[in-house]
């Protein structure tokens, strides 16, 4: 999935408990309810490993 800041590519970043889409250009980070409409099944997949996690 895309970047909205940049179109760069967003990765799944874990820290400790919590998770994050890291832009891999602009490094911006976004909390998965900020991108929840545009997550593509790729990233839903890496997303359903951490079901523990809370998403605040
Ligand atoms: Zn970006």
């Amino acid at each position: 999935m895309e970047c909205p800041n940049c179109s760069e590519k967003l990765e799944v970043h874990r820290m400790c408990r919590r998770v994050r889409m890291r832009c891999t250009g602009c490094k911006k980070e976004y909390h998965i309810h900020e991108v929840a409409d545009q997550l593509d099944d790729e990233t839903e997949e890496k997303l359903s490993m951490y079901t523990s996690i809370i998403y605040d």
